[in-house]
């Protein structure tokens, strides 16, 4: 069993047992500091982890949310496109088949010559 001197009346005490077993002192006081210590140490560290960590996902969500809306932009760009490209070859056909009937006036023409 590991001893310690009572820093009260010089003794070996037990590092376990709650207070000296001789003067009566609470017993080991320093090593509960140390262990309070740690444990706010270990708190704190936790807490700053957890916030770190919040804050690491809060910033993968912004992260991700740009991305997203950057991919809309980009799709409703395309989207667009797409529909002005369609609107475009809407009037387009009418005229491709009003000028397919004189193709063969051309023709007529060339074997004229
Ligand atoms: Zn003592």
């Amino acid at each position: 069993m590991p001893l310690s001197n009572c820093p009260d009346c010089g003794r070996d005490v037990s590092t376990r047992a709650r207070q000296c077993v001789h003067c009566g002192r609470p017993w080991p006081a320093s090593r509960c500091g140390a262990a309070t210590c740690i444990a706010l140490v270990m708190g704190i560290v936790l807490a700053l982890g957890a916030v770190g960590l919040i804050a690491s996902k809060q910033r993968c969500v912004r992260e991700r949310m740009e991305k997203c809306r950057v991919e809309m932009q980009k799709c409703r760009a395309e989207m667009e496109k797409r529909i002005q490209t369609e609107q475009k070859a809407q009037p387009t056909v009418a005229p491709a088949a009003e000028a397919k009937p004189a193709e063969p006036a051309v023709k007529e023409e060339k074997k004229e010559e």
